[in-house]
C-alpha cells in the first residue's frame, strides 16, 4: 500500500469504484483518518472512499451529493467488538458523520465516518444507522 501519501489507505480502496478512477479525498480528512488508524492500531479495510456525483446517485439514496462526493467520508468494514472500539475513538477524534451498518454477515458490516463540518449543507454533528 505505497501508491498514496496515506501509508494505511490504498488508491484502489480510496478511489471511486464506478471505474471513472477520481480520488479526490480531501487531505485534512485523510490526516485525521491516519490518526485514527494509528490511535485503533489494526487494519482499517475501506470498502467505499470517493465517490463521484453520478457513482453517488447510482449507490445511495442521498443521489448526486452525498457526503462521500465532498472526499471526507469513508465507510469501514469492521464488526463486534472492533465496531465498539473503532466507534468510540472516532468520537473522541471528533468525526462529525457517523453512520452503524452492523446487521447481516460479520464481514458486511461498517461504520461510516466523515469530518463534514457544521453548517456545511449537510445536518453535523449526526449518527446515524442503515
Ligand atoms: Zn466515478
Amino acid at each position: 500500500m505505497t501508491n498514496t501519501p496515506w501509508p494505511h489507505f490504498s488508491e484502489a480502496e480510496l478511489q471511486c469504484h464506478c471505474g471513472c478512477g477520481r480520488l479526490e479525498m480531501d487531505g485534512d480528512f485523510m490526516l485525521a483518518l491516519e490518526k485514527l488508524r494509528m490511535a485503533y492500531g489494526k487494519p482499517m479495510p475501506v470498502s467505499s472512499g470517493y465517490r463521484c456525483p453520478a457513482h453517488n446517485t447510482q449507490v445511495s439514496e442521498t443521489g448526486a451529493a452525498g457526503p462521500h462526493t465532498t472526499g471526507k467520508a469513508v465507510d469501514v468494514l469492521v464488526a463486534g467488538a472492533d465496531a465498539h472500539r473503532l466507534l468510540t475513538l472516532a468520537l473522541q477524534q471528533g468525526f462529525t458523520g457517523i453512520g452503524l451498518s452492523q446487521k447481516g454477515p460479520p464481514e458486511k458490516r461498517f461504520i461510516h465516518l466523515d469530518t463534514i463540518p457544521p453548517g456545511s449543507g449537510y445536518p453535523r454533528p449526526a449518527l446515524w444507522t442503515y
